[in-house]
């Protein structure tokens, strides 16, 4: 075939890759993306849009068990019942939607889309085997967006019943029992929905709380949601291997005798790895950071011209982020005056409750020798949450004393994911106390409780 040339050439279509092209075709740069996949990468084919659309019907399908069990509310269900590849059908046609309007995207935007695995042969070129044969590009820049793949534990290799998160989210009935090594995003944000599917779901989690990534009071309703949908939880506990005769995971707590917990299914996420084996990458001369490609706060990596973006260059390995780098690096090249100087980015956990954060907690600032202010509001003083049987949880807020420079904003409650916005505007934008406080949030919401927290932060709370 004909060999290419362009001036950027992105590897990988997840959300830092296809952003990317989008962002440089737009901007009139030549550009060319190799994806081996669905457009859409790791985010949209097997990660975020998948599992929040289980998480969704897990959710639904709760909800009606509650009902048919005797609600409050008046609502009356009999026998609700869940048919999972039905549930499936619906999941991929969203999949395919959002893949097809990337690929509409990046069509709008003139960017050449080659289907194929790129091997980088240097700098500067790269081979893709296509169905039509091997093809050679050659590029002024390459922007590196492989993305990132499941760990896997040596004592339980992928396979059979062994799986990742991958296979979790295409299974085609749900599984009578569920253990789920690592209690983390990906175990939590599963483990939930499939308990709430109906499975029996043990977590073995090495640390000795769940989701160790976020603060003790954060979690702890989440905690105490997965015991009261009855989720066996095991901490600071070593998942041993399997006992295939058995069909059983042996367990081994840090105190206390071997345990065999009943799985059907082993889902493991004890996280996951930069892609930087393979594709040629060995063959570059680029600075790591652990298993990482280190990056500049323009996103530069040790080779001129080289760019690296999203999960391949490490934590936090989040679709936001990935988009973020992704527009950030076209604009650079295409000569604007740009870092990555964002000042935060948000976590949120798609959990029951869901958790947010933004910007450090408390105790990150205090470790840093500030003196701050706090104002916690909890969803139980808030009409909305009550008219929702959301009373669980709170927003908290944390200031710099003296000035009131709103530093980092937590929350945890149902559907606090769509607060993330304001709260990140807030900090973006510099607000202090006193802005939140004078803005006017509209009643009923649970968006109040960001007014009322950092009116309490200011110490005089008008509901709390
Ligand atoms: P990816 O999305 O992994 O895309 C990389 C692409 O590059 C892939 O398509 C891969 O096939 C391709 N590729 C690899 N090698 C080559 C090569 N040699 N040539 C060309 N292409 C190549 N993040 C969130 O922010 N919110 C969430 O709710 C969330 N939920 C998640 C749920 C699950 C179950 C999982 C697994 C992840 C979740 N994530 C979530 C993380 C999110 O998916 C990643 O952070 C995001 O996809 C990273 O984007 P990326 O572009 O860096 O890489
Ligand atoms: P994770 O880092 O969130 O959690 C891994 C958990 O496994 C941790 O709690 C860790 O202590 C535990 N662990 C590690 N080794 C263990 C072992 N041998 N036995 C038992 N427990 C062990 O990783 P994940 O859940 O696999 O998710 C991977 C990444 O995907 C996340 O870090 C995040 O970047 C991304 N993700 C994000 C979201 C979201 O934004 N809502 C959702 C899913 C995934």
């Amino acid at each position: 075939m004909e060999p290419m040339s362009c001036k950027v050439l992105v590897l990988g279509g997840g959300p830092g890759g296809y952003v990317c092209a989008i962002r440089a075709g737009q901007l009139g740069l030549d550009t060319v993306l190799v994806a081996p996949e669905r457009l859409g990468g790791t985010c949209l084919n097997v990660g975020c849009i998948p599992s929040k659309a289980l998480i969704h019907v897990a959710d639904e399908f709760e909800r009606a068990k509650h009902f048919a069990n005797g609600s409050a509310l008046g609502v009356k269900v009999s026998n609700p019942s869940i048919d999972l590849s039905q549930t499936a059908a619906w999941k991929d046609k969203i999949i395919a939607r959002l893949s097809d309007g990337v690929a509409g995207l990046l069509r709008r935007a003139k960017v050449t889309v080659i289907e194929g695995l790129g091997i980088l042969r240097d700098g500067k070129t790269c081979l893709v085997d296509t169905a039509s044969g091997r093809r050679v590009i050659t590029a002024e820049h390459v922007v590196i967006a492989m993305g990132s793949e499941p760990l896997e534990l040596p004592t339980l290799p992928f396979g059979e019943s062994v799986i990742s998160s991958t296979e979790a989210l295409s299974l085609s009935e749900v599984p009578r029992d569920l253990a789920v090594v690592g209690g983390g995003y990906i175990g939590l944000e599963l483990g939930m929905a499939y308990r709430k599917l109906g499975a029996t779901v043990t977590v073995v989690e090495a640390a000795d709380r769940l989701l160790p990534q976020y603060d003790a009071e954060l979690t702890r309703p989440v905690t105490a949601r997965a015991t009261e949908l009855g989720i066996a939880v095991h901490t600071k506990t070593e998942a041993l291997g399997i006992d295939p005769a058995e069909g059983a995971l042996s367990i081994k707590p840090s105190t206390g005798d071997r345990l065999k917990v009943a799985a059907e299914k082993i889902l493991v996420t004890v996280g996951r790895r930069p892609r930087t084996s393979g594709s040629g990458l060995e063959t570059l001369d680029l600075s790591m950071n652990g298993r990482a490609i280190a990056i500049d706060e323009m996103c530069r990596t040790s080779m001129r011209n080289v760019w690296a973006i999203g999960d391949v260059t490490g934590e936090p390995m989040l679709a936001h982020r990935a988009m973020a780098q992704g527009e950030l690096v076209a604009d650079i090249i295409a000569g604007k005056k740009r870092a990555f100087d964002k000042v935060a980015i948000p976590a949120v956990c798609f959990t029951d409750p869901e958790i947010v954060s933004v910007g450090p907690t408390p105790e990150e600032v205090r470790g840093r020798g500030q003196k701050i202010v706090t104002g916690v509001f909890p969803f139980a003083a808030n009409g909305r949450a009550m008219t929702m049987e959301a009373e669980t949880g709170f927003i908290r807020v944390t200031a710099r004393a003296g000035t009131h420079e709103v530093l980092g904003i937590q929350a945890v409650g149902r559907g606090v994911s769509e607060l993330s916005a304001s709260f990140c505007l807030a900090l973006e934008m510099g607000a202090r106390l006193e802005d939140i406080a004078a803005t006017i949030h509209a009643h009923p919401t649970q968006g109040e409780a960001f007014q009322e927290a950092s009116m309490k932060a200011l110490g005089h709370g008008l509901h709390g």
